[in-house]
């Protein structure tokens, strides 16, 4: 009888609690690939919790960002990013639960050879040791140098420069033939400006605990080796994800919506629209940096100055579509990139149809010019006619043509990619603490934990923990 009592009271008291349990309303600004993920995985979080509301809010009419990809006369080209790596299983786990894993294309095995420009010429990248050993456009001296790497002591600068890093490990000729452009392929920056240990963790965090990079190679392949990763895409190009990912949760996501302020009302934020309000409980500011601190300013001014000094790099995306007959050598492998050394405006070109051979129709082939970067920030000011003539010479450099391109795209991104610059960890940690400021916000975007593809949706799973 008492038990029976006790049960009774414990029902009424769950249902009293339940009944009080107030709706949260979850705002997600901003649909990129970091919005639309957070979206996902707050789905899967709140799956059977019907007292949790989501909504997306997105400027343009559809959700993608920077992720855009334009199919035409049988050419398909990105706007945006080109692929991903595949050697994150959380990626290839979100595709699948997404529903596009099988519209997934890996890179073809004919794209696997890189090249470096060196004056004017090109020059495929060494991809073994034997390679190495070879590689002409390094001294024995400076092969010498490399091979002291191990002997070297840990680095204690925080701050270091992806530059000074390799100069300091690897030696100078090997940061300005190799670091120098990774940093400008990756991020459109300055290897001499961007921080390792903000861009690149992982070979900051081999260093500090294997203190050589040569000896963190060696235990790594004995443990099996580190994951190498191929350029993957999707069959309608990397718009394809975000597509079924929008139709996925259409009920969520409004799009044509761009959020012109936001305010404190007590616990809750209201976001404003042109012409509608939405309460907000859990604020996820998922837009670029400059955008949040449009959005933040009237409500924490220190917030908005931090994410203001994120600076973002210009970049021109130029694809030209040639028919196979107007080269006498056709382009081989994957691409090459620009050394600073070089003082090329091209940060480097992509041979998009050696890498996904479906991106232009039979007989032709498409290559993608990346001009501007941190490199060359005029870009901005340069007409479009002009930008599409230096994407123009920079083909004629290495393969000359007398004929005209059949097919041009042309897309300018004026803030393309943050830099995780020398100032950004100095940043990032002032930004940490004032957003202590603002409770039940968060940052969630290229800005915050990485700029690839990969890195927003690991951060996006990781944020939709972030809330009770
Ligand atoms: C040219 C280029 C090439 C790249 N290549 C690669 C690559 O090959 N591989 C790779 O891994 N990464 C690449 N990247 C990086 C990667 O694509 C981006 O870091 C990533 O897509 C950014 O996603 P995001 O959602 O954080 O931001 P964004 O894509 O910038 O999305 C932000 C969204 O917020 C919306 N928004 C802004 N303001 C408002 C507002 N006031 N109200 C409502 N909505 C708003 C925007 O419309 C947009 O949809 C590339 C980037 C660029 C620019």
């Amino acid at each position: 009888m008492f038990r029976l009592i006790n049960a009774s009271l414990w029902l009424i008291v769950c249902m009293i609690l339940n009944g009080s349990k107030m709706k949260k309303n979850i705002v997600i600004v901003g649909g990129g690939i970091s919005g639309l993920a957070l979206l996902h995985y707050l789905n899967i979080r709140h799956y059977f919790d019907d007292e949790v509301s989501i909504q997306l809010l997105e400027k343009g009419s559809r959700p993608g960002g920077t992720i855009q990809s334009t199919r035409e006369d049988d050419y398909l080209f990105e706007n945006g990013p080109n692929g991903f790596l595949d050697n994150k299983p959380n990626t290839l786990k979100f595709i699948q639960e997404i529903g596009t894993e099988e519209h997934l294309v890996r890179a073809s095995g004919a794209a696997k050879i890189r090249f470096i420009a060196y004056q004017k010429a090109l020059h495929a990248l060494p991809a073994s040791p034997k390679d190495f050993i070879s590689f002409k456009l390094l001294t024995p001296l400076d092969k010498l140098r490399i091979l002291m790497e191990p002997l070297l002591p840990r680095g204690k600068k925080l701050d270091e420069s992806v530059y000074d890093f390799g100069r300091r490990r690897l030696g100078r000729k090997f940061s300005e033939l190799f670091l120098d452009p990774m940093v400008s392929g990756i991020y459109g920056g300055d290897a001499h400006k961007i921080c390792l240990r903000a861009a690149f963790p992982r070979m900051a965090e081999l260093e500090s605990k294997y203190r050589s990079l040569f000896n963190a190679m060696i235990r790594l392949k004995k443990k099996g080796g580190m994951p190498q990763g191929t350029l993957t895409s999707f069959t309608g190009g990397m718009a394809q994800l975000m597509d079924v990912a929008a139709k996925k949760y259409a009920d969520q996501i409004v799009c044509n919506t761009e959020i012109k302020t936001i305010s404190r009302n007590g616990p809750q934020y209201i976001v404003y629209s042109q012409d509608t309000q939405y309460k907000a409980d859990e604020l996820f500011m998922c837009t670029p940096a400059y955008r949040a601190a449009d959005l933040l300013k009237s409500m924490d001014a220190s917030v908005s100055e931090s994410l203001l000094q994120i600076p973002y790099a210009p970049m021109a995306v130029i694809g030209l579509g040639f028919a196979n007959e107007s080269f006498q050598c056709l382009p081989q492998g994957f691409g090459y990139l620009n050394p600073s050394s070089e003082k090329r405006k091209a940060l480097g070109v992509l041979f998009d149809s050696n890498i996904f051979p479906e991106r232009a129709p039979e007989g032709h082939l498409l290559f993608r010019i990346m001009i501007g970067g941190a490199r060359f920030p005029d870009i901005i000011k340069k007409s479009k006619e002009e930008i599409i003539n230096l994407a123009l010479d920079e083909i004629q450099q290495h393969f000359p043509t007398k004929a005209s391109p059949k097919k041009v795209f042309y897309r300018m991104w004026p803030k393309a990619i943050p830099q995780y610059d020398q100032t950004y960890v100095h940043v990032k940690a002032k930004l940490q603490d004032q957003l202590k400021q603002l409770p039940h916000v968060h940052l969630n975007a290229n800005y915050w934990n990485g700029i690839s593809f990969n890195d927003c949706i690991l951060d996006a799973r990781n944020n939709s923990m972030a809330i009770s």
